[in-house]
Formats: structure tokens, sequence, C-alpha cells
């Protein structure tokens, strides 16, 4: 176990790299014998080497798609790769500032403009807004402008539809807006009910979310009919993104009769994400919303780009500025890099992925559907019962063998879910040993079920009690021993 900095402190142990302090160390010293600094923070005494190893070290722990293979169904970890960062980390973007004047912002607003019609064209949205920092502010912000667009024509609405087998934070964020939240069944194929969804859905319908594909991973073939369902019904239908990794350059949510949806930028292109942020959930309208987006948004004149704050209809901010900016420049990196014809590729690698998984695990678990999967499959381990064992078992010990688990318990329909997600950047390597690595944990389940419930055994840490630490979370630190 790594101690914590404040444990390995020495008194009077420091590190100083400038031989010849001058001026900046003077006025450092005078700051801290001002009002301004406090004298008395506890901060700990270490050389630079101490430090140096003590986060190599804590780096070394981490677990990143940087280290291996990371198949977490809904979350699409493909590979970032770094030029998208080094391309962030240019001076002219990362020593820019908003409130700078908009004439020496010109290069920043130009990326974000050009962005805006990147995504346009790959979505069939014409109108962006990037203040959404994730998906799921994303959708607040969609769902905002419902609310909006439909009191704009004096017919305020009070309910929102959901499929049973949508994302959490769909009927979260429709809960948020206000909106009364109605699920509707999947059928037995797992794709949503039409003729269910038909029953509920009325002129009290402000709209209705969908991921497509599902959360299930299946293409919903149904879509057109459930977008004229919506449409008849003056209802608007919303777009969740988080999938769309299955579907760029094949097709786009502007033809399936989409109005408003949200994009995970920092899934689907290519940002780390995980340990909470940065991230963009970027919403995109259709013409009729426009006026409804989040201010400023950019617009070009002549050869001049500026920001334009007066939209008529306008929700307001739901952030500061222009969002995470650094997320947008490598979106605009990894788009510039692929090309149309690259981003397509990526779509068909990734369903390709999805489907040699799904037909090697087929002795292995019990598949969701007998569908042919998108870009991600789902099973259940409830042929593991006999033994006793979860879902929850197989992927404690999945981390045992340098493997992260993939997504399990979602989606709510599928009992002992696990959602698959390889991903188009994993080699057929990769993937043939995760499939071998799944096959030995079926055998330890019949021979040594009781070496799956006591996982992970290779980690720092042992099983934990996740309830405990969801229930009880204490973030105090405590000297070691104490
Ligand atoms: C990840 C995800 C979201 C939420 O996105 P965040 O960026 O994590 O807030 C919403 N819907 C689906 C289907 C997702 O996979």
């Amino acid at each position: 176990m790594e101690n914590l900095i404040f444990e390995k402190s020495v008194k009077g142990r420091f590190s100083r790299y400038v031989q010849d302090p001058g001026i900046a160390l003077d006025r450092a010293d005078k700051l801290i014998s001002s009002q301004y600094l406090r004298k008395d923070l506890p901060l700990p005494s270490l050389g630079e080497l101490d430090v140096v190893r003590h986060y190599t070290r804590l780096s070394s722990l981490n677990y990143g798609v940087d280290t291996n293979f990371y198949p977490l169904g809904s979350c699409t970890m493909k590979y970032n790769p770094k030029i998208n960062e080094q391309t962030a980390a240019l001076p002219g973007f990362i020593s820019s500032h908003p409130l700078q004047d908009e004439s020496d912002l010109q290069g920043c607003l130009a990326l974000i403009y050009d962005l805006e019609k990147m995504l346009a064209e790959i979505t069939g949205m014409p109108y962006f807004t990037f203040q959404p920092c994730a998906g799921a502010q994303g959708e607040f912000t969609g769902m905002m402008i419902v609310r909006a667009w439909h009191e704009h024509k004096k017919q305020p609405r009070s309910k929102v539809i959901v499929p049973d087998s949508s994302h959490g934070t769909n009927p979260a964020s429709a809960a948020m807006c206000g909106y009364k939240v109605e699920m509707v069944e999947s059928n037995s194929r797992g794709l949503v009910d039409i003729d269910k969804l038909a029953e509920k859905i009325d002129r009290d319908t402000a709209a209705v979310m969908l991921t497509n594909p599902n959360t299930l991973g299946l293409f919903e073939t149904g879509i057109m009919d459930l977008a004229e369902l919506a449409h008849k019904k003056g209802a608007l239908l919303y777009y969740d993104g988080a999938n769309f990794n299955a579907l760029l350059g094949k097709t786009h949510p502007g033809k399936m009769g989409f109005d408003v949806l949200h994009l995970n930028l920092h899934k689907t292109f290519s940002t780390p994400h995980g340990g909470g942020g940065p991230g963009s959930g970027a919403v995109g309208v259709s013409k009729k919303l426009r006026s409804f987006l989040p201010v400023p948004v950019i617009e070009k004149k002549g050869k001049k780009y500026r920001l334009k704050t007066d939209l008529r209809h306008s929700i307001g901010k739901v952030h500061a500025f222009y969002g995470n900016f650094s997320v947008l420049v490598k979106t605009y990196a990894y788009l510039l890099r692929l090309g149309r014809e690259g981003l397509s590729r990526a779509s068909e690698n990734a369903v390709l992925n999805a489907r040699y998984l799904e037909k090697m695990l087929q002795d292995v678990l019990i598949p969701a559907s007998n569908e042919p999967c998108m870009h991600e499959t789902v099973f259940s381990a409830l042929n593991f019962k006999q033994q006793g064992l979860h879902a929850l078992d197989i992927a404690k010990r999945l981390i045992d063998y340098g493997i992260h688990p993939p997504t399990m318990y979602f989606p709510l329909i599928v009992k002992e879910a696990l959602m698959i997600e390889p991903t188009e950047t994993e080699s057929k390597e990769t993937l043939d040993r995760f499939v071998s690595v799944m096959k030995k944990i079926k055998q330890e389940a019949e021979l040594d079920p009781e070496l799956l419930k006591t996982a992970p055994h290779n980690t720092e840490l042992k099983r934990l009690d996740e309830v405990k630490a969801a229930r009880f979370p204490d973030l105090r630190w405590k000297k070691t021993g104490e």
C-alpha cells in the first residue's frame, strides 16, 4: 500500500529548483507574509525525488485504456490518439483566455465554428452548442430546449417517454426539467415496442428520448415509424448520442427524424474520460430549435468570427463561456485525422469487433438477444447461478487477469447483465485473449467457485464492500493505523 504524501513528509526537507531566487521568490515571500496567503498550511515537506517516486508509483496503480483492454459497455473506451493531446496543448490554445477580445480569439472561434459544421454533416443537426460538459448535462440542456419550445408554442406539456432499457441519466434529466417520466417496454427482440409506445404517446407528451443503437446494442429498426408517431402528436424526438460510435458516416439521427441530440465528444470522438472530466456533451438541434440554444453561439461575418448573444428564445447559459474548449480541440484533431473515410471505418470496425466477441462468447454466457449486435453486446451471467455466482464475481475475477470489467447490471432489463463494448481500436489478439480469459473464468467457476467469490486477489485492495462505500462514504484523511 502506498502511504499518503502527508505521511511521508519529513520536517525541514524541501526541494528548490532555482539557484538564484531573484525577484519571483522575493515576491512570493511578500505574498506569504501578506494577508492573502496562510502561513500555517500543513503542506508536506519532501524532496523532489520523493515526490516523483510517489506519483509515479500511484500512476502505475491506475488503470486506463493506455495500459490494457477496457470493454466497459456504453462508455466507448477507445484509444485516444496522443496527437489530440499535443494539438490541444499548442501554445495558441492553452494561452488564450475566454475574456480576451473577440479579435484576439479568431483562431479558437474558427475552430468551434468549423467543428459545428463538421458535426452538422455527421449528425444531420445543423446547429450546436458546446457548453454542456457531459452527456448528462447535454440531456438536461436538450430537455430545457424541449420545454422552452413547447412553452413558446403556448402548449406546455407534462411528460417525457423513455424506453425501459434507457440509460439512467435520461429519466433523471427529464425529471430534473420538471417532467413526469413514463417508461415504454421493450419487445421480445429487445427493441422499443411500437404498439405500446402508441398507447402511451399523447398530446401531453413533450418528448420521446431514445438512443440508437439502443442499450442492448441493437439497432432500432422501427425508428422511422417511431419518429412519425411522436411527431404526429406534436412531441419532439431526443437522441442520446452515447451510442453513435456504431453509426459514424453510415447514417445519422437527422435522417431518422430526431429533433435534438447530445453527443458525448469524450466517448465517440476520443478524449480520455472516466475520471470525472473534462468532457463535452455537445447538443445539436434542428433548424426550428436554433433560437432556443444557450448563448453565445458563433457566427461568421465575411472573414470574421463573432459571438452572437441575442438568440431570440435562448434558454440562457448552462456553463461558463464555451464549455470545455480543450475537448473541442481534441475532437477537431480526431476528425481531421480520420476524415470521412476513416470515421466510417471506425464504426465498421467497432461493430465487427463487438460481433466477433458476441460469437466467441456464446458458450461462456447467455446472449441477451438473438439479434446481431452493433457496437456492443449484452450477455446475462445467469448460467453461473448454479455455482452461486453473479456477474459481479466474473467482473472482479477479470481484474486479476489485468482486464477492466465490462459494464455490470445495465441495462436493467437483462438479469445479471454484462455489457461488452470492445471499440474499434482493439486488435484481434486482444479480443482473443479476452475470450480465452473468459473461458478460463468459466472453468474456474465450475472447479473452484470460491476463487471467483473472493476475487480480486492480485490487487492492492481486495473485494470491497461497495454498498457500504456508497452509503457511508468516509473521505476523511486518517493516519494509517489510526
Ligand atoms: C455515458 C452515457 C450517458 C451519460 O453521459 P456522461 O457523459 O457520462 O454524462 C448517457 N446515455 C448513455 C447511453 C451513456 O452511455
